[in-house]
């Protein structure tokens, strides 16, 4: 098909050219005395990603499913207890990579589209008298509903019932686009992946580490060898990995964390509101609901509910065949009830209002009962009054 393929899932998202072009280079000696200059600064400026000046950044080669592990093997006991909710896919793989690794999970089930319940996280905290909880594992951006959940919420909960747990953050689809401070929230591990706000291609597990999770990881007794915090550590120390990373990922991060901390962390966040807020436009037009519940709607995608007598395959293989548009599928639950627009890394309104008009004719070639170009409509306007 002539013209390039218009890529709308949420992650792997949009690679900038600069990245592209940063990370096509010959191979080299990752053992060279000029190896540490390309490692110290990532390492550095991935602090201003994560919002952090205490805790200490690590990447391994990997995905964000890896981060889960490296997170719960690293800073827990075996067979400590784990609390989680479960509202979405990904919140639900993390539960189960928890459970296969023998922790002990206490799960507690939401209705996909709402977030964390505060509240109930509050006084279940209250209630474990004895301490027996050793993390609360909390999905800050449920990729598969578009669900953002409060981590400041979190941590008042775990305050106000003077709980030690750790608190573990997949931040895969939040950090570097949608606001994070793994400081001012108290996030002992925050976990991320190199293919959604990182503009990246997937192949690292990009970590924050707060110092009371690293003094965890220090006394631990589960077992672990490739995802060794420690010998990570070890070898970072002097601006080496411990074993071969992949420099051409590598070159690409130092280059993608240049280019957001140029345009800055808060304006990047302002950024992705103000690209959600025109998707959300769009959809209100349409006359359609989002998945996520008010007050958990995110910013770096918008899972949209199709009506009941439609399937939303249909609206997803159209996009593809026809227009050359990717657009994210539902899963597991929400399967056929919704497709998802990402919005999330290397994004503008323009190319977003391409998507966005992309969506309409894949519904409207389906009889959904909208009118063209209302959805289109709503978000450039909204576009050209935002404040930017
Ligand atoms: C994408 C994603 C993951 C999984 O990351 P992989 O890189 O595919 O392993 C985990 N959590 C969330 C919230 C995600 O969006």
């Amino acid at each position: 098909m002539a013209g390039r393929n218009h890529l709308f899932v949420p992650g792997p998202t949009n690679t900038p050219h600069d990245v592209l072009s940063a990370m096509h280079l010959p191979m080299e000696d990752h053992r060279s005395p000029i190896f540490p200059k390309l490692l110290f600064p990532i390492l550095q400026d991935l602090k201003t990603t994560f919002r952090t000046e205490t805790g200490q950044c690590f990447v391994f080669p990997a995905t964000g499913t890896a981060g889960w592990e490296v997170a719960l093997t690293n800073c827990l006991n075996m067979g400590d207890k784990v609390l989680i909710y479960r509202f979405g896919q990904f919140g639900h793989l993390w539960a189960e990579a928890a459970r296969r690794l023998g922790f002990d999970v206490e799960v507690h089930q939401v209705e996909w589209g709402k977030g964390i319940p505060l509240d109930h996280l509050e006084a279940r905290l209250k209630d474990d008298k004895n301490h027996e909880i050793k993390a609360v594992l909390a999905t800050h951006n449920e990729t598969s509903t578009g669900v953002t959940s409060s981590i400041p919420g979190v941590r008042k909960a775990l305050d106000a019932a003077h709980h030690p747990a750790l608190l573990f953050v997949d931040g895969v689809s939040s950090i570097a686009s949608i606001e994070f401070r793994q400081d001012e929230w108290g996030v002992d591990a925050a976990i991320s992946g190199s293919q959604k706000g990182f503009m990246l291609p997937a192949g690292l597990a990009i970590l924050g580490f707060s110092q009371k999770a690293l003094a965890a990881a220090g006394t631990s007794n589960f077992p672990r060898s490739f995802f060794s915090l420690q010998d990570m550590a070890a070898s970072n120390k002097d601006g080496y990995t411990p074993y071969t990373p992949s420099t051409p990922m590598l070159h690409g991060l130092k280059k993608a964390l240049e280019l957001l901390l140029a345009e800055g962390m808060d304006t990047v966040y302002a950024r992705h509101y103000r690209l959600a807020e025109g998707v959300r436009r769009a959809v209100a037009a349409w006359g359609l609901q989002l998945c996520a519940h008010p007050g958990f709607e995110s910013d770096t995608v918008t899972a949209v509910v199709v009506p009941a007598d439609k399937d939303a395959r249909d609206v997803i293989s159209t996009a593809y065949s026809k227009y050359n548009l990717s657009l994210g599928a539902g899963l597991s639950e929400v399967a056929g009830k919704v497709f998802r627009i990402g919005h999330i890394g290397d994004m503008n309104e323009v190319a977003l209002l391409g998507a966005i008009a992309g969506v309409e004719m894949a519904m409207l070639d389906h009889s959904f009962d909208i009118k063209a170009g209302s959805g289109v409509g709503a978000a450039l306007e909204y576009y050209r009054s935002a404040a930017r």
